[in-house]
């Protein structure tokens, strides 16, 4: 009954029987469970209950008035549970199972015990002044889920408020030396039928408009009858709930689904995550009021109206301090004054997600802009290498006017917090796209290896050559598994920051590498051929690594994500005290958290890992363990210093989301032709290598293994073995010549 028991887990069921035994009790009941709960000290539960103020003192004088001591006597070992214990035992199974984990861990547990009310446990709660439902959202909103009210459908509101900060798979296989399989990898795809027809139909018209080469206008940009039929057949709508005129996809869908589009064109899968991901369609679902999303979203589901989303400004990119345009309420709108840069998709009749300041404060404002350029809106014009098949203009505002029940509220922070939460889900499809334009950059160099000759022999059967088709092969099925893990995190409700900013790190750095690495070098001279696929695009597979936050900006970014629940921990007072009572941040953050580490061993690690006992989990719930170490050592000689060591900061977090990706890969069941075994090891080898400090492992024959696997992987490749790839259609290759013989 215990297997899928954490260790966490299991050591708050032996707290508890010791618990009863020392309240000399015959039986095991809910509130020895609770008590062992809090002794248990360091997991999701305990936090929980410390943070609202819990302790051991509280609950044994609220035991005490509700329960009596035991006879003098009583026999040792192991006791029998009460009925209503078993009941929560039982629903903390139920609790696992909802939140998609197939393990129990002591939050399950706990939420387990706040179901059932009519306990011991659940008085001791109640008297202490605690709301049980409260409790409930504190721990979803710290395992990373939103709170889900009411029966049926999940609540679309984001997390309540809270000052803590939700623990990802990431934290916990650092921070709690869980290194939890199921959360590194995305369950199985539902498409519902009317999804299905919607993406059945929308594919028909880009196929149909691909073979009549209607797809792009005489300005080369996507033909707005493709936008139009796009729009009859329910494209634009896939992600806006049935209520508001769309179909409700789950973002796992329909990201599955982009990366197919993206194979058949870009930049029609590009504009869906523009619209429906950062722009208004999801700042709409997720923070519009019901008179707000009523009005709205219908004209944005039907394809009425096309979104955008307008974050940066001439002077702010990476800095959103620096935000300008500021919304001033004059009745019954605000006027906005102020110049936005670089947003794609913007043109007079768009819908913007406008993120602007409103006294100071980063307010998003839904703009339905007027249908031609006024003096109060017009449009800045520039020439760009990249996207050239959308519209990307800048934009100035001189007074425009938006109607003030424009404007969104989230329910805590300031409008970043709407907009993060659509960058979130834009960095998850910016990866899924990915994986659909590897597959055309794969497809095109398997005609051209095979035809080009030199020495007697097509180029497909060198090392150099195969190995670059194998390495292809491992980032499309790395950006497949990430984008599925990314969306399955967002669709169950997590925050998913962390998860999309490794998807689109790793994805962004995948379009580059594919680009300059190993397609550029593979079709030598004809890349720069005026017509060819990788030369005419060669701006659109670099530019990833600059929108939606540049790479090594977000890898800052990330670090502080995966840092924050540990210094929080230490520097947010506990309620009831005072922060001049709180250790400095300084002191507070040298002794707790590294004294244990110091204690360690060289070369031991404190792992558990729970769900997956196969040798390259292990290796990798080692490698996490080992960069948790890497990360407080740093913080401690640095000490607050380290916010300014960048080069550090960016290095740490490299190597925490190169062992992320790793177990993504391990873990993550996506459907391919290939086996899943063979595209994965390449990607963990580079994880699990990355910290051997072997002599020999840091020459230049260490990569020669795995450098070989890809070849092998790249012969299978060219022998058909992946047949999805021979389908895609291709550009014919340039400047051909008779072959001899
Ligand atoms: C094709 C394309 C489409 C785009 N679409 C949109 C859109 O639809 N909507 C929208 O709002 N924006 C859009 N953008 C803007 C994009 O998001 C920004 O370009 C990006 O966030 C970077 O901002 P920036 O260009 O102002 O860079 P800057 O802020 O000028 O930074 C330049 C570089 O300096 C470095 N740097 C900056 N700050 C730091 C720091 N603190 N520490 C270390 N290094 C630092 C980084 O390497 C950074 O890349 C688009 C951009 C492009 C190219």
């Amino acid at each position: 009954m215990y297997e899928r028991f954490t260790d966490r887990a299991r050591k708050v069921m032996q707290l508890a029987n010791q618990e009863a035994q020392n309240f000399n009790h015959e039986y095991i009941g809910t509130e020895h469970l609770l008590f062992g709960l809090i002794k248990e000290g360091s997991g999701v539960a305990a936090n929980v209950l410390m943070n609202l103020d819990v302790d051991l003192r509280k609950i044994r004088l609220e035991v005490e008035k509700l329960i009596q001591g035991g006879p003098e006597i009583v026999s040792l070992g192991k006791l029998p549970q009460t009925p209503t214990l078993k009941k929560v035992i039982e629903y903390s199974m139920d609790e696992a199972r909802s939140l998609g984990h197939n393990y129990i861990g002591t939050e399950h547990i706990l939420l387990g015990m706040l179901r059932e009310q009519e306990s011991v446990a659940g008085y001791v709660l109640m008297n202490l002044g605690l709301k049980l439902e409260n409790v409930r959202e504190e721990v979803l909103n710290l395992v990373g889920y939103r709170a889900i009210r009411g029966a049926g459908r999940a609540d679309q509101s984001p997390a309540s408020p809270s000052s803590h900060v939700p623990l990802s798979a990431i934290h916990r296989a650092l921070w709690e030396h869980e290194y939890l399989a199921d959360s590194f990898s995305s369950s199985a795809i539902e498409i519902p039928a009317e999804l299905a027809r919607v993406m059945n139909a929308s594919l028909e018209v880009v196929q149909r408009h691909r073979a009549a080469n209607t797809i792009f206008n005489g300005e080369r940009k996507l033909n707005d009858a493709v936008i139009a039929e796009l729009a009859t057949v329910g494209y634009w709508g896939m992600l806006t709930p049935p209520e508001f005129g769309g179909c409700g996809g789950s973002l796992s869908a329909v990201l599955s689904f982009l990366t197919r589009v993206a194979t058949f064109d870009p930049t029609v899968a590009g504009l869906f995550s523009v619209h429906s991901c950062i722009g208004p369609v999801n700042m709409l679902v997720h923070f519009g009021s019901p008179e707000q999303q009523g009005r709205l979203l219908p004209p944005l589901a039907r394809g009425e109206r096309l979104g955008a989303f307008g974050l940066t400004e001439p002077n702010a990119g990476s800095d959103l301090t620096a935000l300008r345009t500021t919304a001033v309420m004059d009745g019954d709108d605000y006027v906005v004054h102020g110049e936005k840069l670089f947003i794609t998709n913007l043109l007079p009749g768009r819908t913007l997600g406008l993120v602007c300041k409103i006294e100071e404060v980063p307010a998003v404002m839904i703009v339905e802009l007027p249908a031609v350029e006024t003096p109060e809106f017009h449009l800045v014009r520039y020439g760009l290498h990249s996207l050239q098949h959308t519209h990307n203009h800048g934009c100035v505002f001189r007074g425009l006017r938006v109607p003030t029940a424009n404007r969104l509220l989230p329910p805590r922070g300031d409008g970043l917090q709407i907009a993060y939460h659509g960058l979130n889900r834009g960095r998850a499809a910016l990866c899924a796209n990915a994986a659909g334009t590897l597959r055309v950059m794969l497809a095109n160099m398997l005609p051209w290896v095979r035809f080009r000759q030199t020495h007697g022999a097509a180029i497909g059967t060198r090392e150099l050559v195969l190995r670059r088709l194998g390495r292809m092969a491992e980032l499309i099925f790395g950006c497949d598994a990430l984008a599925a893990w990314a969306a399955g995190v967002l669709d169950r409700g997590g925050r998913g920051e962390m998860e999309a900013i490794v998807a689109k790190t790793f994805a962004a750095d995948a379009l580059h590498e594919a680009a300059v690495e190993l397609c550029l070098k593979t079709h030598g001279g004809r890349a720069f051929l005026v017509g060819h696929p990788l030369g005419d695009q060669l701006h659109d597979y670099l530019a990833p690594s600059i929108y939606e936050g540049e790479n090594e900006v977000l890898l800052l970014a990330f670090f502080k994500a995966l840092v924050k629940p540990r210094i929080m921990r230490l520097i947010e007072p506990s309620p009831g005290e005072s922060e001049s009572t709180q250790p400095s941040f300084l002191k507070s953050l040298l002794k707790p958290l590294f004294g244990r580490f110091f204690e360690q061993p060289e070369g031991s690690f404190p792992t558990t890992v729970t769900s997956a006992n196969d040798e390259t989990a292990l290796a990798l719930a080692d490698q996490f363990v080992r960069f948790a170490r890497q990360i407080e050592l740093a913080m401690q000689s640095e000490q607050a210093g380290v916010a300014n060591q960048q080069l550090l900061m960016a290095a740490l977090a490299r190597d925490v989301a190169r062992v992320t990706v790793a177990a993504v890969v391990h873990h993550t069941v996506v459907p391919t032709a290939l086996d899943r075994t063979a595209l994965s090891q390449g990607l963990i080898a580079e994880a699990v290598a990355m910290n051997d400090q072997e002599p020999a492992a840091n020459s230049h024959h260490a990569d020669l293994p795995r450098q070989l696997h890809q070849c092998r992987l790249g012969e299978r490749i060219l022998a058909g073995e992946w047949p999805e790839l021979e389908a895609l259609a291709t550009t014919p290759i340039m400047q051909t010549y008779p072959q001899e013989n």
